[in-house]
This record gives structure tokens, sequence and C-alpha cells, in this order.
């Protein structure tokens, strides 16, 4: 059993020189109109009836005069592809890109809320009808504002913040796991600071990359960042919150470009599945609420300040775009684990 996973990768910058670029940024807002909602990424049910900071859609075009790119990375927990798939159309009527050369991420913070489509009459289709239209609205804007560009790119690296979550154990110490099996070789998110840890069962990747778009005069007009963080939490229940991905993008657009809503500052998620911001070797203090995603988002904007002094500007960079859906492998339950799941619902009282 297969499933489609959608693979794009953009920005072919390195290529040798063809016609002048231009570049364009927006922002929108995608925060919820009606409350409550529920929170998707946490365990059980969460309603939340306010967000703590605004969730965003924020969109980048790019143009060689060859062809449009436009990239967007989106404060939520995750996007369905047909959603996805929607607004790329709405955008591709609007402005002429392609469908195929927009490149559509969630930020993936575990505070968001649902985006995906239910009954179109209810509250979440609701939402996600809205969250369609913004996105493509922001692409739309951003194409709007296309001047004359130049672009640079840097990276430093950052294993600090970094931590894989599955380690292996010493041996006669893995609890079951949550499906009744004792078999497991490597636990996730073991108890930080546990005598019975042996080693990570997998890698980090510590690369935060970042490219910088400003104007042909200087003017800044976007900053993306790129991180390998699963995200860092420590949002309370009830709230939503776009995490640290907006605590940067905040923070780069309050230290770049103060009171000019036309610059863009964004961060996506890189290959960061299992890694995480828990310090299992070293546990620290339990923080309050948003005290750890002010902590890391103000390291990832300072080290996103040094790099951009070591950026060199680029006005003829080549774009490009490509696309290709890659079949994935996964797990399914046995019937045995199946069996045990039903009786668990079984015998939960659903009313509670
Ligand atoms: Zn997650």
């Amino acid at each position: 059993m297969t499933f489609r996973f959608l693979l794009l990768s953009l920005l072919a910058f390195s290529l040798p020189a063809s016609a002048a670029l231009r570049a364009g940024a927006a922002a929108l807002d995608i925060t919820p109109l009606e409350w409550p909602v529920q929170v998707i990424g946490n365990f059980g049910l969460t309603l939340s009836s306010q967000a703590h900071d605004p969730l965003m859609a924020r969109a980048v075009v790019f143009d060689d005069g060859k062809g449009p790119v436009a990239i967007v990375v989106i404060d939520s927990c995750f996007v369905k592809r047909p959603v996805l798939d929607a607004a790329k159309r709405m955008a591709q009527e609007r402005t002429g890109i392609p469908a195929d050369r927009m490149l559509m991420s969630a930020t993936h913070m575990h505070s968001g809320p649902p985006a995906y489509p239910l009954q179109p009459t209810d509250k979440e289709g609701r939402y996600t009808a809205y969250l369609t239209r913004q996105i493509a609205e922001a692409v739309t804007l951003a194409h709007a504002r296309l001047e004359p560009a130049e672009v640079g790119w840097a990276v430093r690296e950052i294993p600090e913040e970094l931590n894989n979550r599955r380690w292996f154990l010493k041996e006669g110490t893995m609890s079951m796991n949550p499906f009744g099996g004792k078999d497991d070789k490597v636990r996730m998110n073991p108890g930080a600071g546990s005598p019975d840890l042996v080693k990570p069962a997998g890698p980090i990747d510590p690369q935060f990359w970042i490219v910088s778009v400003r104007s042909t005069s200087g003017q800044p007009i976007a900053l993306l960042g790129n991180y390998s963080l699963h995200y860092v939490g420590g949002v309370p229940g009830p709230e939503l919150s776009a995490d640290y991905f907006g605590e940067f993008a905040r923070t780069m657009e309050q230290k770049l470009a103060p009171g000019n809503p036309k610059f863009v500052a964004m961060l996506s998620n890189g290959t960061s599945g299992d890694v995480n911001n828990t310090n299992f070797v070293t546990p620290r203090p339990r923080k309050a609420p948003y005290e750890r995603i002010r902590e890391v988002a103000g390291r990832l904007a300072s080290e996103a300040e040094t790099a951009l002094k070591t950026v060199t500007y680029q006005r003829d960079v080549p774009l490009g775009a490509a696309q290709r859906e890659l079949p994935l492998r996964y797990r399914k339950p046995t019937p045995e684990e199946l069996d045990r799941a039903r009786r668990f619902v079984d015998q939960a009282d659903l009313h509670n």
C-alpha cells in the first residue's frame, strides 16, 4: 500500500544568468473568524476561543522574465492536499502563475485550527474556504507587488535547539508501545534525563538556511528561513498560536523593516519529523507559556542577522521548478492491533 506524496523543489539560483529578477511578497491573516475551534496538534479534544498571536499565510513570488514561481508558508498544523490544490488553482487564475510552479507548505505548529473541508455549511468548512481564498490572495498580492529585485542566501549551523526524539534504551527497559507491543527497538520521546537512554536512533539536520530578497534600491522585500525543528510548543491548551515560526517572522519584520507591511519574513519547516526541542540528556526546567518559543525564535533571528551580513546579492538568477510524486510505503496495523483498538473504543465512555 502506498500513498502519494507531493514533492516540489524550486529556486535553482546557481545556474548561469539570464533575465533580471523581480520579486514581491505579501502576508494575509488566516486567523479563524468564528470561535470556538478545535485545536489541531494536541492529544485529545481541546477547544480554543482565541489566538495568542495572528496566524498568517506568507507568500513570496519570484519572476526571472521566463516564468514566475511562488512560495507560501502557512501557519497551520497541516493543510490537506485538496485545499492547497484549490488555492493553487485560484491563484493561477488570478496571476497566471502555473500551479506546478507554486510551493506551499504548512509550518506544522501544534496549535492551529482544522484546515480540511468537512460539510461546506459548518464552521470548519467555512474556515477552510476562507483559508483557501486567503492563500490565493497572498499569492495574488505578492504577484502584484513584483519589482526589480536581487537575492542572496546563507546558511548557519544551529544544532543546539535540535534533538532526535527516538532513542535506543538499555536492554530490558523498553515499555509497552501504544499498540500493546513490547518489541520496539527504539522509543519515541523517552523520559528526559532517564538513566535508560543509550543513544538517539536518528540524526538531526543542523542547517538553518536563509534566502534574502530586496529591491534593487536596497529595500527589503522578503526573508525566507528554513530550519529542521518539528515545533517548539509551550502554548496553553485553549489558545491558538503560530509557535516559533510566527515569532521568528514578526521578529525579523521588526528588525529589518519596521512598519513596512510589504516586507514579509517566513520560516518553513525542514526535515524535522523526529526532531524536537526537548533536551533528553540534560532536562531543562519547565518554562512559562511561550517562553521557549521566544527563546528559539530569538536565537534564529539573531543568527539570521549575522548571516545577512555575509550575503552576496545577485540580480540575474534563472528560476526553476520541478515537481514529482513519491510513492511511500507505510506500516499498517495487524488484525490483532485492530481488535485491541476496537476493544478500547467499545469500553470508552464516549459521552464524557
Ligand atoms: Zn507533529
